[in-house]
């Protein structure tokens, strides 16, 4: 076997661009130009002045466009990424009792939050092994909470209003899902997700796409006068972002890098053409694992195998030393989940990366495959 950090891929072989990360991920370098460009004149300006309120507004605006948002709904963001929301969420959409499809690092992490609230009942947990997705169970809760995509396994599912539930909200982790898979706002009442995914921006901000039901469902909290510390109070978000604001000061450039992603997936042609895309990168990785000695997709059931997120078993090579090499040749952040403790490659495939890209990548993992198994 070759030392690992001996072997050099051809550079005619390497993709355009090497960053197959699930979050941060890719940023294209026309975001980063727009940024360049106009940063003089937004960065280091209030965010409470009229040009980063209409930054906030066009985002709020593009968020509506790209999802065809009905009438009634809101997009509301505030400052802390998807994991706070969660606890925004344990505070102001929960009111009494929530139920988790559990399936992955993630979707646990938020039925931790609600389990360890004081003012909520014991959460009923829904769980399944990783590689699958369990279904919902209509039972006395007011609120399930299901992930479009969990990352940490590379499992999507299709998004449906569970049977039965009655007025019950369902609430949806879409961190790494939204704008690179579809989804119909009838199924659904909020759908919540982070810059750093899909919209190729920074991390540390949330949006939540919250439907009538999910705003009423804000305001009779709000009205019971359940304590809630203000950084995490829904209210107080829905209130600022209808002003185009945030409770407390934003990071510009997220807001700035998330709005010309947006708009750049629009004139694309939106979220069936991002969803296209992801598809056609899922098909290439997955046709190729599927065809190969040593690499099989993780989740068997072909339905389930995310088209953002592909996780790749190895055998008979080691993926540590895989993505070690890879790294070492520039494509990096193609590293396993650690906590699944799979020997696996993981690759983020959100709308920015090329499907040429993709297919770049499979014949690089190719041939450093051979030369670690020689
Ligand atoms: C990345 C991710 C998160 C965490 O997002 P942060 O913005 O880092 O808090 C939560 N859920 C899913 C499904 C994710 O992919």
């Amino acid at each position: 076997m070759q030392p690992a950090t001996a072997i050099t891929i051809p550079a005619e072989m390497l993709p355009s661009d090497g960053r197959f990360g699930c979050g941060p991920s890719k940023v294209r370098d026309a975001q980063l130009d727009a940024l360049a460009e106009a940063g003089r004149r937004l960065m280091g300006t209030s965010h409470r002045q009229p040009p980063i309120k209409q930054l906030v507004g066009s985002v709020r605006a593009g968020i509506r466009e790209l999802f065809s948002l009905p009438d009634g709904w809101e997009v509301v963001l505030g400052n802390g990424g998807s994991t706070v929301f969660w606890d925004v969420a344990t505070f102001g959409l929960v009111e009494q009792r929530s139920q988790h499809l559990v399936f992955g690092e993630f979707s646990q992490k938020f039925a931790d939050a609600t389990a360890a609230a004081p003012h909520l009942g014991q959460p009923m947990v829904v769980s399944s092994e990783p590689g699958t997705h369990p279904a919902a169970i209509a039972a006395d809760v007011d609120t399930y909470c299901l992930t479009h995509n969990e990352t940490s396994t590379g499992v999507a599912m299709r998004l449906t209003r569970p049977a039965g539930i009655g007025d019950a909200l369902v609430i949806v982790d879409a961190t790494s899902a939204a704008g690179g898979l579809a989804w119909s706002p009838s199924e659904v009442d909020v759908y919540y997700f982070a810059p750093q995914k899909s919209f190729a921006s920074d991390g540390g901000l949330w949006i939540a796409c919250c439907s009538p039901r999910a705003i009423a469902r804000i305001e009779k909290i709000n009205s019971t006068g359940r304590w809630t510390p203000a950084s995490l109070d829904l209210k107080i978000a829905l209130d600022n972002s209808r002003a185009d604001q945030t409770y407390n000061t934003p990071a510009i450039a997220t807001i700035f890098l998330l709005d010309q992603q947006l708009q750049w997936m629009l004139a694309q042609g939106g979220l069936s053409w991002c969803a296209a895309r992801t598809a056609e990168s899922a098909s290439i990785i997955y046709n190729w694992a599927q065809q190969s000695a040593y690499a099989t997709p993780f989740v068997a059931n072909t339905a389930q195998r995310s088209h953002v997120v592909a996780t790749i078993d190895l055998d008979g090579v080691a993926a540590s030393d895989m993505s070690a090499v890879l790294r070492n040749n520039g494509i990096v952040d193609t590293d396993g989940y650690r906590k699944l403790g799979r020997n696996q490659l993981r690759v983020g495939m959100f709308p920015a990366v090329e499907p040429a890209d993709v297919a770049a990548l499979t014949r690089c993992v190719d041939y450093v495959a051979e030369r670690l198994r020689a």
